[in-house]
């Protein structure tokens, strides 16, 4: 999959994209994106013009004369600008009002429909477009999204974490489980990845430290919702800041490299990698020993008539290798589906032979 690099857009790492959750007024969106582009290093605005809402009767965006007012801004500001589009029409809509770059929302990638009506929309325009997470924790949906897309012929694409719906209570408006977004950059390596810490989090005092979290874990930019009165913004209020924010929220974070020229740093980083890798192996042949004892035991069991599965044993086996691990200072939770892992193992093993 051929992906042309969007951070060539601009040196500076990460790429900031900033503007109001949703365009309301002519001059809500112009004062806005002016104290954004006077206050901030930010790269691209944006506006959502039409809003998937969870219900009716909440506003549902501008929509066209949005584009017209957004479009008099990237004029005015030289800026490059960008919006949410969720069908072929709105995606006709953006490009004839030169929309620079186009994002796909959480509520389209889940639907492979939605996802190829705009991909089918887009053949044979060469603009960026930035592939948002699906709603629900679903890694294949969101790989298919980003592969719909560039089957298109769409070269310049992007993810954008936004956090995942849940049924527990959080702290977060939608938990991150960074785990998924770190498979998809393990999947496409190329794929530059960048997080938006406003819709993960759901509150303001909460972004610099989901956005800093994504700096420390190599993300290549951020979306962050900024309107010159969040207070009074007609969606998602409590996580937008303002630019002066903003500015700040850009200056407090510190921005990781890749690599250090401490030229230490390299024989130092291979030092602690090999110390790893010693570790990793006597992990694997104590699993290895382990497994061998398994084997013996499972024969032996059959041996004398009793079953596999004693479920007294596997509890007795969580409680103590999680309080163990405690002791440790280790995350129990941690040790705990460790060892779930492994007696599942130990038991496919045994009632297998
Ligand atoms: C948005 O960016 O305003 C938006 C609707 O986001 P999401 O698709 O992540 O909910
Ligand atoms: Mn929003």
């Amino acid at each position: 999959m051929e992906i042309n690099n969007i951070l060539s857009w601009t040196a500076q790492k990460p790429l900031i994209i900033a503007g109001p959750c949703s365009a309301e007024t002519e001059e809500q969106l112009l004062n806005t994106c002016q104290a954004i582009v006077k206050q901030t290093g930010t790269n691209i605005l944006r506006a959502g013009i039409w809003k998937p809402r969870t219900r009716p009767n909440q506003f549902e965006g501008v929509g066209e004369v949005g584009l017209q007012w957004f479009s008099k801004v990237r004029k005015e500001l030289k800026t490059p600008i960008a919006t949410e589009v969720a069908n072929a029409q709105q995606v006709e809509l953006a490009l004839k009002y030169g929309v620079d770059v186009l994002w796909i929302g959480a509520r389209s990638t889940v639907n492979p429909f939605t996802v190829q009506e705009i991909a089918d929309a887009l053949k044979g325009v060469d603009i960026p477009v930035i592939i948002k997470n699906p709603v629900n924790p679903d890694l294949a949906l969101w790989q298919g999204a980003i592969e719909r897309i560039n089957k298109a012929g769409i070269k310049q694409i992007a993810a954008l974490h936004r956090g995942f719906s849940t049924f527990e209570k959080t702290d977060y408006r939608n938990p991150p489980m960074w785990q998924i977004a770190l498979e998809l950059k393990t999947a496409m390596p190329d794929l530059p990845l960048f997080c938006d810490p406003s819709h993960i989090t759901g509150k303001r005092d909460m972004i610099l430290k989901v956005a800093q979290k994504a700096m420390d874990l190599n993300y290549d930019g951020l979306m962050i919702e900024t309107h010159i009165e969040p207070d009074k913004a007609w969606s998602d209020a409590s996580q937008q800041v303002t630019p002066i924010r903003l500015g700040e929220i850009l200056k407090e974070l510190v921005i990781r490299e890749k690599t250090s020229d401490d030229p230490d740093f390299r024989d130092h980083l291979v030092e602690l990698r090999q110390r790893i890798d010693t570790i990793d192996r006597e992990i694997v042949e104590h699993l290895a020993a382990r497994m061998e004892v398994v084997r013996k035991l499972g024969d032996y069991k059959k041996d004398k008539n009793v079953a596999m599965f004693q479920v007294d044993r596997l509890l007795e086996i969580l409680q103590s290798r999680s309080d163990w691990a405690e002791k440790m200072n280790m995350n129990k939770n941690f040790v705990g589906l460790l060892y779930k892992q492994i007696h599942e193992e130990s038991i496919r093993i045994q009632t297998a032979r």
